[in-house]
């Protein structure tokens, strides 16, 4: 694993923001050849989420891949759950809206999975609980990678940055589902206003409401895929894990391990660490601030990348967002499997 990172602070200002980045992309030494396509590999923000990365980080990552000479372009992969991003064409009129546009970005705009989420591959991984690892097809089209992340606190993982990016980011639907399956929901009463939210964004049909009664959970219907949980507008819903919650952890590096034996020698990876909230740029809303804005990271490991991250903004922060979520998981057995 290389250690090397570079570090460019910023305030929370614009232009002190895009200068840092400005000067950490010029101290990044480039893996790639000369006229190769390079995958940005970054996350244009669900319907209605208001603390996505601007995608003028982007076109400056894409400014300064041109003018290396290679050929770059953005993309992202179809989700689980309903929202703006659920297949590839929806998927880009959200990535239009949020201002990423092949216009402003100066690049194409790709859906790493196709458009139907059917551009997919089985990749060889050979760990306890993944013996492949399904990804977008993107994996094996592009000569080389920018993993650019935006590092914030996430309601499975604790933390999301450059693991969660290659992990969640690269996988097919059905990946995302074998990560999931064990996430499915539990009502608390007391807190419930009956609103019928979560039966509306269910993509299986297994949350259902009738009257006035509470809503009711199939959970053998339930595929975990956490939306309901995620939209509730009253925090009335909560995970139980049928398994332990370690198993995400282990799921979640699995899956960016299997992706990284791939793309390690040809990837540049890039954490943001502003607008740090506490939760994913998955769901909608303002979400609350954990840190103030630190700078940006640039390494060629997610490993070195998400633990500098937390060095900088505190074990703290991470541990008051989100206090039952063992995240120290993912690093340890990250070192388990030789990621
Ligand atoms: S979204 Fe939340 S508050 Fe609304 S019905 Fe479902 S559990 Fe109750
Ligand atoms: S009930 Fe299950 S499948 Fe439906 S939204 Fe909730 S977690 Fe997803």
């Amino acid at each position: 694993m290389s250690t090397m990172v570079n570090f460019e602070k910023c305030s929370e200002s614009e232009s002190s923001r895009l200068n840092a980045l400005k000067s950490l992309l010029e101290k990044i030494k480039l893996p790639f050849k000369v006229a190769d396509n390079v995958g940005i590999k970054l996350h244009w923000g669900e319907i209605g989420n208001k603390n996505f990365l601007h995608p003028m980080y982007a076109r400056e990552i894409v400014k300064w891949l041109k003018k290396n000479g290679l050929h770059p372009f953005i993309f992202d992969t179809t989700v689980l759950y309903s929202g703006g991003r659920r297949n590839g064409n929806e998927s880009l009129k959200t990535a239009a809206k949020h201002g990423f546009t092949e216009d402003y970005l100066d690049c194409t705009v790709r859906i790493g999975d196709g458009l139907d989420g059917k551009n997919v591959i089985d990749l060889p991984a050979g760990f306890k609980h993944f013996d492949t690892v399904q990804a977008g097809n993107v994996v094996q089209e592009a000569d080389g990678f920018v993993i650019f992340s935006h590092f914030k606190g996430h309601m499975e993982a604790a933390f999301g940055g450059a693991i969660k990016n290659i992990s969640m980011g690269f996988a097919s639907r059905a990946q995302k589902q074998r990560m999931h399956a064990d996430a499915k929901p539990t009502l608390n009463e007391k807190s419930c206003i009956k609103c019928g939210e979560c039966v509306e964004v269910c993509p299986t049909g297994a949350a259902s409401i009738e009257g006035f009664n509470f809503p009711i959970y199939d959970l053998v219907r339930c595929i975990g895929c956490a939306q309901c949980i995620a939209m509730c507008p009253e925090a009335a819903l909560q995970i139980i894990w049928n398994t332990d919650i370690k198993i995400f952890q282990e799921k979640l590096v699995e899956t960016a391990a299997a992706v990284w034996k791939l793309i390690n020698k040809k990837s540049v990876v890039i954490n943001a660490l502003i607008d740090i909230v506490a939760e994913c740029d998955c769901l909608p809303g303002n979400h609350r601030k954990i840190s103030e804005d630190k700078g940006f990271i640039g390494t060629y490991h997610p490993i070195v990348a998400d633990e500098e991250s937390i060095k900088l903004i505190g074990e703290n922060s991470i541990n008051q967002a989100h206090p039952h979520i063992p995240w120290q998981r993912q690093f340890d057995y990250a070192r388990e499997i030789g990621f």
